[in-house]
Formats: structure tokens, sequence, C-alpha cells
């Protein structure tokens, strides 16, 4: 339900959809069809999962990639988990993957392959927030509400010139969010925001010289565009893991790799044997199967810090040679396989630092 809106409001809501009519990105999930216009919901819905966490340039290729495998809702309830995780391979984030599975099954099963259109069925889906559902509502169905992803809440902090932490003010935001909600044209005002504040109020120097609503836009009268958003001091510096990561290649050119466990970080992800993370570089103990092995190994010169969201990885690099005979049972991928084998980003990054 959107608030009483004044005058302001309505020009800006005028103004946004009047400029998104020329400017709007032409992005793969937003092809119209049917009489009433609206989206592919499985489209937008795909996206939205794609676009947790990933950036838009991101996901463009990999959406469409994705769209050529599973062009229907239908065929994806169709996938295994092991192909779409090995295709999520460089969006990174992989719960995300898994969740849209299990989300397509639910749909599947219980709301007879239709994307709910209702908040309170959304909102039970894995991996869909209260973002998600609004964005999946709104765009997809064109229902009146307000989804605040970054794009949204810079544009809203700046308009009404918030001066605290946007973190401290999310429902602040959320009421000035409702004041901006379009009655008929919710889809497109929404995607309205997102694209101008990728283009025009941008992150770092927004465009106002060239912004439609500068007349409203309280930051900029007070000249204050290029402090707002305020960001919260982080406190903590990242959190460091490490670990060793173990090559062992074989005379036809191959690795040996394996399934990492269904729950904690890169869930069911393809690996090389590594040892347990730990926050401790002195309480590293070595990986069962390496330490049964008796392989014995050369550590490279060259190491990897890789960055997760919450704690970077140290990576130590070990590589050995052996024949395929000694590790029968074992999983080997070729070389040659190895960047369609679904390996996560991070142990691509392991095996081209060896290879190089
Ligand atoms: Fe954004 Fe500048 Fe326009 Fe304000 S005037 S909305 S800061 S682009």
């Amino acid at each position: 339900m959107s608030l009483k809106k004044n005058n302001k409001e309505k020009h800006i809501i005028t103004i946004l959809l009047r400029w998104y009519r020329y400017n709007a990105r032409k992005l793969p999930w937003r092809k119209k069809r049917g009489s009433k216009k609206l989206l592919n919901s499985y489209y937008v819905f795909v996206s939205e999962f794609m676009l947790q966490q990933t950036t838009v340039n991101a996901v463009v290729f990999k959406f469409n990639e994705f769209i050529k495998i599973w062009p229907t809702l239908k065929l994806l309830n169709k996938a295994t988990e092991t192909k779409i995780l090995r295709f999520w391979s460089g969006l990174g984030y992989y719960a995300r993957a898994k969740n849209l599975l299990k989300s397509i099954k639910i749909i599947a099963n219980q709301h007879n392959y239709i994307i709910p259109n209702e908040y309170s069925k959304l909102i039970q889906l894995p991996g869909v927030g209260d973002y998600t559902a609004k964005a999946v509502l709104g765009i997809a169905y064109n229902k009146s509400v307000m989804p605040i992803d970054a794009n949204i809440e810079r544009i809203l902090a700046r308009l009404y010139c918030i001066t605290k932490p946007v973190k401290d003010k999310k429902l602040l935001v959320e009421v000035f969010s409702k004041k901006l909600i379009s009655k008929n044209k919710s889809s497109d005002l929404i995607q309205a925001f997102m694209d101008y504040g990728s283009s025009i109020c941008t992150p770092k120097n927004p465009k106002c010289n060239d912004c439609l609503i500068q007349n409203y836009c309280l930051a900029f009268k007070k000249n204050l565009t290029h402090k707002i958003p305020i960001k919260k001091n982080k406190k903590n510096k990242k959190v460091i893991k490490f670990t060793r990561a173990y090559l062992i290649v074989n005379e036809f050119n191959e690795f040996i790799v394996r399934q990492r466990p269904s729950t904690g970080m890169l869930q069911s992800m393809i690996e090389f044997p590594n040892d347990l993370w730990t926050n401790n570089k002195k309480k590293l103990v070595s990986d069962k199967f390496i330490n049964l092995s008796s392989l014995k190994f050369t550590k490279l010169n060259k190491k990897i810090i890789y960055p997760f969201s919450h704690f970077d990885l140290h990576i130590e690099i070990y590589a050995t040679k052996t024949k395929k005979n000694n590790f029968k049972r074992y999983k080997w991928v070729s070389i040659n396989k190895l960047n369609k084998s679904g390996l996560p980003t991070v142990m691509k990054k392991i095996v081209n630092l060896y290879l190089n």
C-alpha cells in the first residue's frame, strides 16, 4: 500500500517513468510478453537469484547461457543439483544455486509451475527474502511494492538527505520508498529507479548536472551528494583463514578432485584436496587423504589470497606427480576439461597459478 503522495513524489515518478521509456537498459530478463505486457516471471525469478551479490554486468552473460540450457521452469525442475552447481561456477555464492533449484521444485509441486504472485507464498521459498519477494512481485507482476536495492537506497538517501548511516535508517528509507510506489506502473518505475541509480545517481560522482530530479534532491541543495549515502565505519578488519591445497597430477595430465560437503562454504562443489580452513595457520591439520596417500609434495613459491565476502582465504599450494594406477578409485579431471568441470573460481585460481 502506498502512502499519500505530495506533488514532489508525483513529479519524481512521472519524470523517472518518462526517462525510463528512452533510457532503459536492455537486459535479457526484461522481455515483455502477452497482452498485459508483463515480464516473463521465470526470467525475473532466475535473474533475481543471480543478482543477489553479483553485478548486473556479470549476470547478463550467465543469464543468457542459463536460459539456453533451461528455457522454462519445467525444464529447470528436471535439472540436477550437480549440473546447476557446475553451471554456477564464476558467479560465486553457490548456496543461491541450490536454493534456486529447491524453490523451483516447490513451485513445480505446490504452485503448478507458476511463480507465486503473493508475498506470503514467495517469502516461504528457499533463498527468497523480503527484497527478492518484492522484486519479483513488482518487476514481474507489476504489484505496487518497492524492493530497496543499493541503487534505490542511494537515490532515496540523497533525495531525502539522510545524514545518518543508511544501515541504521532502514525503516526511514522504507517509509520514504512507500511514497514513491506506483499504482499502475510499478514494474517500470522500480526498474527506472534501478537504472537511474546505475547511470545518473551513481555511487561516486553522481551526474547531478544531468539529473532530471535535481530540483527535488535535498542532498543536492545542501551540497552533500558526495557524502550521502553515509556508510557505517567498518570496525573489524576482515578475518583471515588459512589452508593448503594439493594438486596431484598424473601421466595423462589429469588432476585428482573431490566433492565438498553439502553444507558450509562452496557446498557440494568440486575441489582439489585441501586442509580444513582455519583461523590460525599454526593449527592447520593435513587433510586425511593427503596424510594417508604418502605422496611427497613440492611447495609452490607463490600463494593465493582469495577474498570471500566475510574473510580472506590464504592458500599455499603443493603439487606432485603420480601414476593414475596408484589412485584408481579417485576422480580425475583432465587439464583440458578443468574449466568446464564446475570448479569454483578459487580452485581455478589455484590450478592456474600452478600451470602458469
Ligand atoms: Fe542523485 Fe544528484 Fe540527482 Fe540528487 S541531484 S538525485 S544526487 S543525481
